[in-house]
């Protein structure tokens, strides 16, 4: 074997950033070894930027303790097996939950990583079409769907969100983000430290609204402190204050601007004042400065998507840049036109509400998905349509959605689970056979999905970094060996036809499928990407409206009954918050993320959990006192849902009257070494959140759960 080091480029598929990687590798006797990773320079999207985490994805792929091999739970211990013993067991334990009970017998839940998994958009879909099941679950429901929910009924199509043209704006309005940790989400920003400072630079402003004073809020121009699941309030005031103002000035292809003037009229800025903690003079003074700026960008993520009224705070942003004109101009927010136009060629679907419900509590389905915080219960029920068998794909819903703790106890009760995942974890445990296949350094790689929410466009393919060891399985293989394994089992038989077509599709490589894609597009094609593996640029964002739109009359209508409907639920919660919060005090909690951490994973590389104790519950240094509580002392923690107990540390990063846990801990040592590092165990925030909290979407309402703090 040749020995020596090389330069191989390559694509992080952690977070939505999507940078460009130069790996150095040298090859060695024993075989291949990164021994740096850097950002590429060169990649016309990221620009040389990488977080920890990108360096990171070397840990993944050496770690010791991620699986290689299938396992099967025999007693308390895990055996290695076959992967077409561990097929096999896979599809026998799905058919016979199907056979016996009916499709919705089978309940599937999808993690995060499968949104940055080229195997899991070509050939994941056709698997789970495959199993005919209502009873599918995913991520989304805990952080996005009130996104999706909106450009649905603004837009046509779920996938169709205008995103902030961060390189041109000189006003950048973020509500509940915190794009200097994440890079980004439903806006892929790779490099926003530096794009911040280039807005600077540009004489551009930076105004965020957040309940913590997050990194983000630290390198702005203004933050305010906003009451957790209060934005709505601001928002809507907002619009007051533009319409009140004349700021008003829409396109022509906007209908039902008068609806949504009456929607807002009760909304003053007084009102929002009182409910909010944001002066009444600051709202209409950020409004004013937003309408008058040469080309603004409004941009809220996870922190209003995850509270109650999420859809409704997602609408009031469309809104806010839709009718200030900042909608489709260069340095407002646009639609990315990426090389595979996902949206245009319906190669994800437009979006559907309501065609089914789900059995226990009768929540509405939004695009062919329940919501997550419904899954416990559909387990745990007995009665017709009980899911009996679940199949998790690369995810850890026992830490990372509502009453984690709660669904774990659900899981064990199943007559059967199926994980496919590269680690055992809280979740993963109660599988009795998980299927692991490889990582992103061993397969290729063409985001399907972040090209079309990025901040540029580009395209860039990455072929795979390593060969796939022997004996190992790409994941769209695994997802094509099970289909293809559970519908021999099943008794219900499908059309010749239909299974020749999905067995075409299922067996069709991700190359091939992204290669004809291409070809649609005419944008650029695959020998173009191979010749180019740093990424073509395709242009910076520009007008195309009303041609993309999706709608059947092209026209965005302005005032979606289903938002507007819940604008009388708002009133009247907020109004009730107003009543009692005087009485009782009560303190809310929120999350938080960290660079150096990617959701509930991630957890097992040392380089990422190095550093200060990051666990802790935060807390205003006045709240402290006023609880008769230290700094560093160990406190108790109780919401409707549970109890935790752990570390609290004062802080005035946070607003009075707010807590923050961060989210995706929580470890309890179920794989052989996940998170053994204290800085990172700590407990899980979804041990208190409430499953019984749902934005109108059937988004999980994750922030501003009512808690009390006591001395442990
Ligand atoms: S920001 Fe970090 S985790 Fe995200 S893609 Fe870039 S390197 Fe990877």
């Amino acid at each position: 074997m040749e020995t020596g080091e090389r330069k191989v480029l390559a694509a992080c598929n952690l977070c939505e950033a999507i940078c460009g990687l130069e790996l150095t590798i040298e090859d060695r006797p024993e075989g291949p070894k990164v021994t740096s990773i850097r950002g590429n320079e060169t990649d016309p999207l990221s620009r040389g930027h990488i977080c920890p985490k990108g360096v990171a994805l070397a840990d993944v792929y050496e770690d010791p303790d991620r699986l290689r091999r299938p396992v099967k739970r025999v007693g308390d211990e895990w055996v290695e097996i076959s992967w077409d013993e561990a097929l096999d067991l896979t599809a026998d334990g799905i058919a016979a939950a199907i056979n016996r009970h009916g499709p919705n017998a089978l309940g599937v839940y999808l993690g995060n990583p499968n949104a940055h998994s080229l195997g899991a958009q070509t050939h994941g879909v056709t698997m789970l079409k495959s199993f005919k099941t209502r009873n599918k679950f995913s991520a989304s429901s805990v952080d996005q769907v009130p996104h999706q929910f909106v450009a649905w009924q603004l837009f046509g199509h779920q996938l169709l969100i205008p995103i902030a043209d961060i390189d041109r704006t000189s006003y950048f309005l973020v509500f509940g983000a915190n794009p200097m940790a994440s890079n980004g989400s439903l806006m892929t920003v790779p490099d926003f430290p530096n794009r911040v400072r280039e807005l600077k630079r540009r004489g551009g402003r930076m105004v965020v609204f957040d309940p913590r004073r997050t990194e983000t809020a630290k390198v702005a121009d203004e933050h305010h402190f906003v009451r957790p699941a209060t934005d709505a309030v601001v928002l809507l005031a907002m619009l007051q204050v533009l319409f009140e103002e004349g700021l008003t000035d829409p396109p022509a292809y906007v209908a039902g601007i008068e609806s949504v003037r009456l929607a807002v009229a009760d909304y003053t800025p007084e009102y929002a004042a009182e409910a909010s903690g944001v002066p009444a003079d600051e709202i209409r003074r950020i409004t004013r400065e937003f309408a008058a700026a040469d080309g603004a960008a409004a941009y809220g993520r996870i922190g209003l998507s995850t509270q109650e009224f999420g859809s409704i705070c997602q609408w009031a942003i469309h809104c806010l840049n839709i009718l200030t004109y900042n909608f489709d101009r260069e340095g407002g927010v646009l639609f990315p036109e990426p090389a595979v136009d996902i949206v245009g060629k319906a190669i994800i679907g437009r979006g559907h509400f309501d065609l089914w419900r789900s059995r226990v509590r009768d929540i509405a389905e939004f695009g062919g998905e329940l919501p997550v915080s419904t899954m416990r219960e559909e387990i745990a029920t007995p009665g017709d349509g009980q899911i009996r068998a679940m199949l998790t794909i690369a995810g850890n819903p026992v830490l990372s959605t509502p009453d984690g703790a709660g669904l774990g106890d659900a899981l064990a009760s199943l007559d059967f689970m199926a994980a496919i995942d590269i680690y055992l974890n809280e979740t993963t445990r109660h599988a009795h056979v998980v299927l692991p296949p490889t990582t992103a350094l061993e397969r290729e790689q063409y985001d399907l999905v972040f090209h079309t929410l990025a901040v540029h466009n580009t395209a860039r393919f990455t072929p795979p970094v390593f060969e796939k060891p022997a004996g190992a399985m790409h994941d769209w293989e695994i997802f094509r060996e099970i289909a293809l394994r559970t519908t021999a089992r099943l008794e219900r038989k499908k059309s010749m036809a239909k299974a020749l077509s999905e067995r075409a599709s299922l067996t069709v490589s991700p190359t091939t499928i992204v290669s004809t894609l291409l070809l649609t597009g005419r944008r650029t094609t695959m020998r173009a990407l191979r010749s180019h593996p740093e990424g073509v640029d395709l242009g910076p964002l520009r007008p195309t409206m009303p041609t993309r739109l999706q709608t059947g009359d092209k026209l965005i209508h302005l005032a979606p009954d289903l938002v507007l409907a819940d604008l009388q639920r708002l009133r009247s919660t907020v109004d009730a918050q107003l009543d009692s919060r005087a009485v009782d005090g009560e303190l809310v909690l929120i999350g938080r993320r960290h660079q150096r951490d990617n959701n509930s994973w991630m957890h097992n590389s040392e380089r990422l959990t190095r550093g200060k104790p990051r666990h802790q519950l935060l807390m205003n240094p006045e709240d402290l006192a006023a609880h008769g509580l230290s700094d560093g002392s160990r406190v108790r923690v109780t919401s409707r849902v549970g109890e935790v107990t752990t570390e609290v540390r004062g802080t005035d990063d946070m607003m009075r009257g707010v807590v923050s846990l961060p989210h995706g801990y929580g470890h309890q040592g179920a794989g052989r070494r996940m998170a053994n590092a204290s800085r990172v165990v700590g407990v899980s925030v979804n041990d208190l959140t409430d499953p019984e909290r749902l934005d109108v979407s059937g988004n999980a309402a994750l922030s501003g759960v009512p808690v009390t703090v006591t001395q442990a």
